[in-house]
């Protein structure tokens, strides 16, 4: 099969469409972000056919949202939104429409959140189609609502955090009365699925802005309601020491509570009850309780003037996540701290991280050891003697062993 571009595909799609008849656009971020001279991350076509019709003219679908008017359609290692038209009626939860009905591009506009997520563009004339002032608002750097800002907030309640995300990851700022509607009914954001606002947190969080972004969350009385445990002035200092971190970093350093340095392992639980409240994914709850435990136990060592071992070192080093260590451990820990960790982890070869154990427990039974509970302690402490560069050589590996077992 031949390699289409994304962006060709697209163009494609709108074309078929528009060869049988059917009006059809490009919509949304797409839109926004061509405009913004930001290749797409993917792009969405709008259109007045239906989804069965859609099927029809295509090979490869997926009628995964067919019942809201949305069907995937599948192209060479790339794929197209494409949604039929529609308004959102009966709104009754704050979180999802009742039913849609379907309509006109200018409908299908004005149901859309932002004036600058709300625009079209036709590929095939170089067109573009603008029924909510996006364009000007895009220039002048603006989220704004489109229509009532109190309703639409109503309406659809994760609409507030994906305002605060995108003007934190565009860096644009929300216009006073979409501002002004947001704060006054921030309290709703909590009726919101816990996975979808951890969406657009983590989004807030991926951003090199991320700063900026937690702070008009907490202006907007946002971050109150969904993360009352962080002290949110504190945070924004730690998150612009931050640089450029992955969402994992940015989330622990969030998460990071100075009143429990002293106790890292409290500080990894708070963490890791944070994280499954937003229903995140096992391993991600796992680094970043480890993540927290390890920096506080740091920091904690530090500031007590003592030092941790070069096995510690190591192990912290094979862990995977080290590097996000080191970027939290920089913006929670004085500059002194930090450097010389960085220092002392750069002077450690990478083969001496996690070495092959210089004896197992075939080498202890060998050496006439009974099989017993002491045999795995005793091949731990050994370990731990070669991790600290204590014993080197498998001859010094097995006196070490001897003399433990003696000794316990
Ligand atoms: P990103 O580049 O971050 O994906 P996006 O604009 O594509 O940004 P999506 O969440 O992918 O955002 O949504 C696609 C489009 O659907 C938006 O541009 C907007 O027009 C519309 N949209 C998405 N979520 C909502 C919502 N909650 N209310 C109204 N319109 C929405
Ligand atoms: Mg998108």
């Amino acid at each position: 099969m031949v390699y289409l571009a994304p962006r060709n595909f697209a163009q494609r799609v709108v074309q078929r469409l528009r060869d049988a008849g059917h009006e059809a656009f490009w919509a949304g971020g797409c839109v926004r972000d061509m405009l913004r001279g930001v290749r797409p991350k993917d792009y969405d076509v709008a259109t007045s056919a239906q989804p069965q019709e859609v099927k029809k003219l295509f090979r490869r679908t997926l009628m995964v949202g067919a019942k809201f008017g949305v069907v995937v359609v599948l192209g060479p290692r790339t794929q197209v939104e494409v949604a039929t038209f529609r308004c959102d009626v009966g709104y009754e939860d704050g979180r999802r429409p009742r039913k849609v009905v379907y309509s006109d591009a200018r409908q299908d506009a004005l149901r859309r959140d932002f004036t600058i997520n709300g625009m079209f563009y036709d590929p095939l004339d170089d067109k573009l189609i603008d029924y909510v002032g996006g364009k000007k608002d895009l220039q002048a750097k603006i989220v704004r609502a489109i229509g009532q800002p109190r309703c639409r907030f109503a309406e659809d309640h994760l609409r507030m955090l994906r305002a605060v995300r995108f003007a934190c990851t565009l860096g644009f700022a929300i216009e006073t009365n979409t501002a002004k509607a947001i704060r006054s009914q921030a309290q709703k954001i909590e009726r919101i699925s816990a996975e979808r606002i951890a969406e657009e947190l983590l989004g807030i969080l991926q951003s090199p802005s991320r700063a900026e972004g937690i702070t008009l969350a907490a202006e907007l009385d946002l971050l109150q309601v969904i993360l009352p445990e962080v002290d949110y002035v504190q945070a924004a200092k730690r998150l612009k020491k931050l640089g450029r971190a992955n969402s994992l970093a940015a989330l622990a350093c969030l998460l990071y509570d100075p009143a429990q340095t002293d106790q890292p392992s409290r500080a990894g639980k708070r963490a890791r009850a944070i994280c499954r409240r937003f229903k995140l994914s096992n391993h991600f709850v796992r680094q970043a309780d480890w993540l927290l435990a390890t920096a506080s136990h740091l920091l904690a060592e530090h500031s007590a003037g003592r030092e941790i071992s070069l096995a510690q070192l190591k192990r912290m080093m094979a862990s995977g996540s080290f590097d996000e260590l080191l970027l939290l451990y920089r913006s929670i820990a004085p500059q002194r701290a930090y450097r010389q960790l960085r220092r002392w982890s750069r002077q450690i070869e990478p083969q001496a991280v996690s070495p092959k154990p210089l004896i197992t427990g075939r080498d202890l039974l060998d050496m006439g050891v009974c099989p017993s509970p002491r045999l795995g302690a005793c091949l731990t402490a050994a370990y731990e003697a070669q991790l600290n560069e204590l014993v080197k050589t498998k001859a010094q590996a097995r006196r070490f062993a001897r003399d433990w077992l003696n000794r316990s």
